[in-house]
């Protein structure tokens, strides 16, 4: 990528990257295979993280759940109906994709792989769910197909990450990053700005952070409340302020100057269904968002990877 692309946005977006790799738009079909979480049937924690609820996160776990081929098939149709797409990534979406044993885990990814228009795997994980057996499960599946494994970092400050319940700290996130290595998988850390307690300079270390591990791609969220959730009632208490939509472009910006050029950028909001969102509205408006991202930018004269620390782990 060029390290300030004369048009178009100035970072590395997803869409980019995917064309850059395979040639053509791939998209990703979500898929909902059932699983659970050990931060919510107490093998961890009970109750989950406090900004969590399920369905809020899958289009497919609102709907009765189909097998997982089904779930393909209806995405693919849908998504070749609305975007003329051919290439498509199964996406396992719905809370711990890597939450049960490894012959489970391949029969549900071997069902998502046997459709010939599927090339790879995403898989969205936390990063105290990925033991060595599976990490050799999924290196099995990179060696013929892409595969991406999401890791929730949300911050690198555990007093964070207690706050909202995560039941692991940043050392699982490195950890989990490093024994990743070697094995051909795409890494995503998920991140969250906006979260209570943290300032400029704390989120700003987490981004210095994450540049310098060896991570290809970053999901950027602002702190959003969802329904029914335990960060809802900290909220109706006065107790969570969220962002304003200014102050998070201006952070989005801050954070995407201090990752490498190369990272790939997943996505720069959290949102959810209209009907489960209570706050912050704003984040309704994605491509609004987006504009203003671009804008401010500009306005900076600025770009991603503009102000990495050398050391950083640019791929
Ligand atoms: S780790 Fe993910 S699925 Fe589990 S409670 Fe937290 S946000 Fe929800």
């Amino acid at each position: 990528m060029p390290s300030a692309p004369p048009s178009g946005p100035r970072y590395y977006p997803l869409s980019r990257f995917w064309r850059d790799r395979f040639g053509t738009k791939v998209y990703r079909v979500t898929i909902d295979a059932g699983f659970t979480c050990p931060n919510v049937d107490g093998t961890v924690a009970v109750g989950g993280c406090i900004y969590c609820d399920n369905r809020s996160f899958s289009p497919n776990r609102r709907l009765p759940r189909m097998g997982i081929r089904e779930q393909v098939e209806r995405g693919i149709g849908i998504l070749r109906q609305r975007y003329g797409a051919d290439r498509f990534i199964a996406y396992f979406q719905a809370a711990t994709n890597t939450y049960a044993p490894v012959p489970k885990l391949r029969s549900l990814y071997d069902q998502a792989l046997t459709h010939p228009d599927v090339i790879g795997l995403a898989v969205a994980t936390r990063p105290d769910c990925v033991p060595d057996p599976i990490l050799e499960l999924l290196e099995s599946y990179a060696r013929r197909w892409y595969v991406l494994l999401e890791l929730g970092l949300q911050t690198i400050h555990d007093r964070s990450l207690d706050w909202m319940n995560r039941g692991h700290h940043y050392d699982a996130f490195v950890d989990a990053v490093q024994r990743c290595q070697g094995r051909g998988l795409d890494l995503c850390a998920h991140v969250i700005l906006g979260l209570p307690g943290e300032s400029h300079a704390d989120m700003m270390a987490t981004a210095d952070a994450l540049a310098g591990l060896p991570v290809h791609g970053v999901k950027i969220h602002n702190l959003h409340v969802v329904k029914d959730t335990p960060l809802e009632a900290l909220f109706h208490a006065g107790q969570v302020p969220m962002l304003e939509r200014d102050e998070y472009v201006a952070l989005v910006c801050d954070f995407l100057e201090r990752l490498p050029a190369g990272m790939v950028i997943h996505r720069l909001s959290g949102d959810a269904p209209p009907e489960y969102l209570v706050a912050p509205l704003w984040c309704l408006d994605k491509p609004g968002l987006l504009r203003a991202i671009d804008a401010e930018l500009e306005r900076r004269g600025s770009y991603q990877g503009i102000r990495v620390r050398s050391g950083a782990a640019c791929r």
